[in-house]
């Protein structure tokens, strides 16, 4: 039976209707988007947003204004407690191959770190290829040493995102492991395939570790990683000295910013769509996430513009603090619980705003039949990735066995380029691209508002 439904659905001829209103949304987009518009306000106006920073509660302010002005039908914040970490002075790193022969190297703060003593940190270092090597190498040569993870992103990987899973452990777990074995800070190579001066930061952790074992972690970009690495082959006693004055502060208050357009035959059937307002401090996230947030912003406008009525309710979700914490995208799950709220779908764009090649969808695979069903409707958009696999950091804890997350998948060649770093700035951003992102995004909405899931989603489901 249900190879049947497959079959029939796969064979299915676009309907017109569907075509028709997909190329409105497209025109829409790309004759009269604002998604380019808004994130010249959110990038250049308003600029970074870590949580916790006055940037964020700027950028709450101004998408719930700008939410408001969409004429929806309910526009409301969602307070979440998130962390603060601030940053500090700009840091300072050397290498010094001999007394008073130096080299300055670019290096920032990860997201999380300690800080250095105020004077510098100043020691041998250790190459490794990943935490495993720290094993192999045992406390004798690790202890009172700079760990330096120089790894690289692996570059015949055609998903880039795969290639910075196969890295990022270095960067999350890579201070705390290291000091486990005496190392006094560490340093990780950035986690960007090209080879330039911008280091980029991201999350550490600590984990339960003691704030007495805690090192200072930094991330050195790929040309100074490559040099350090080059150096010590020559000269293996040198020294590296770093600064950083990095800050942890008590959780503040900040906010999810929603909106929404309540369904007109199946209101409690929720459809999300959303991005994550957060950035790193660094540039002014402008494709992590700037993009996606004007793009699901974008996704509840054209739809409006458009006239279309949807059936079930279509949310828009900006989520606080998705880089240091996940807090907003959990506090958006625990509340969903809370009010025995039905999410059927839910849509991420948190992979930069490339051009659009398709979605990931997080699903069954009778689900994932309807997708691939609808797939034709696309093709004139070059439109043509549809693959299972995961969905967006903020959404995945609404995920149950009946409903469908998915990920807007832009080509991903060019976003470690700019992930987490000072050139994720507006000029990096496509205006194109960018709105051929917030289109196909509107079509895959308007097609689980119209058709919904295959199997209905029972009452009794606890999410
Ligand atoms: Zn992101």
């Amino acid at each position: 039976m249900l190879f049947l439904l497959c079959t029939a659905l796969v064979h299915a001829q676009p309907n017109p209707d569907d075509q028709k209103r997909i190329k409105q949304f497209y025109d829409t987009s790309l004759l009269e988007g604002h998604s380019y518009e808004w994130l010249y306000y959110l990038t250049s106006r308003i600029g970074s947003r870590l949580s916790g920073s006055l940037g964020a509660e700027r950028a709450v302010e101004w998408t719930k204004a700008e939410l408001d002005s969409l004429g929806l039908d309910r526009v409301y914040l969602q307070p979440v407690k998130v962390p603060k970490w601030v940053r500090g002075a700009k840091e300072f790193a050397l290498i010094e191959t001999a007394p008073g022969i130096t080299f300055n190297v670019p290096i920032t703060a990860l997201g999380g770190s300690v800080a250095t003593p105020s004077v510098g940190l100043k020691a041998p270092v250790v190459e490794v290829q990943g935490i495993e090597d720290l094993a192999k190498l045992g406390r004798k040569n690790i202890e009172g040493k700079i760990v330096f993870y120089n790894r690289p992103m692996q570059a015949n990987l055609i998903s880039t995102f795969a290639a910075y899973s196969g890295c990022v452990d270095q960067r999350y777990d890579g201070a705390r492991e290291a000091s486990e074995y005496g190392a006094v800070g560490v340093i990780v190579r950035s986690m960007n395939l090209r080879l330039d001066d911008f280091p980029h930061t991201g999350a550490m952790s600590y984990g339960d570790q003691a704030v007495s074992k805690r090192v200072p972690a930094a991330a050195i970009s790929t040309n100074a990683a490559e040099k350090l690495s080059d150096l010590l082959k020559l000269e293996p006693d040198l020294k590296f000295l770093f600064r950083q004055q990095c800050m942890t502060y008590p959780d503040v208050w900040s906010n999810n910013v929603i909106g929404e357009i309540t369904g007109s035959e199946f209101p409690k059937e929720i459809i999300v769509v959303g991005g994550h307002l957060d950035s790193w401090d660094l540039g002014d996230g402008a494709h992590d996430d700037g993009a996606g947030v004007v793009q699901s912003m974008e996704v509840l406008r054209v739809l409006k513009q458009t006239g279309y009525r949807p059936k079930r309710t279509i949310r828009v979700v900006l989520f606080m603090n998705e880089e240091n914490g996940l807090r907003g995208g959990n506090a958006y799950a625990d509340n969903a619980l809370a009010n025995k709220e039905k999410h059927i779908f839910a849509l991420e764009s948190d992979a930069g705003g490339f051009t659009p090649r398709g979605f990931s969808f997080n699903c069954s695979d009778d689900e994932f039949a309807q997708v691939e069903s609808w797939k034709p409707l696309f093709k004139p958009y070059l439109i043509h990735y549809f693959e299972q696999g995961g969905s967006g950091a903020d959404i995945r804890p609404l995920k149950n066995k009946y409903n469908v997350l998915a990920g807007l998948r832009p080509d991903s060649q060019r976003y470690f380029d700019h992930h987490h770093a000072e050139n994720d700035t507006f000029d990096a951003v496509n205006k194109r691209e960018l709105e051929l992102g917030a289109a196909t995004m509107t079509s895959l909405i308007y097609l689980y508002d119209k058709y919904g899931l295959i199997n209905a989603i029972p009452s009794t489901l606890k999410q």
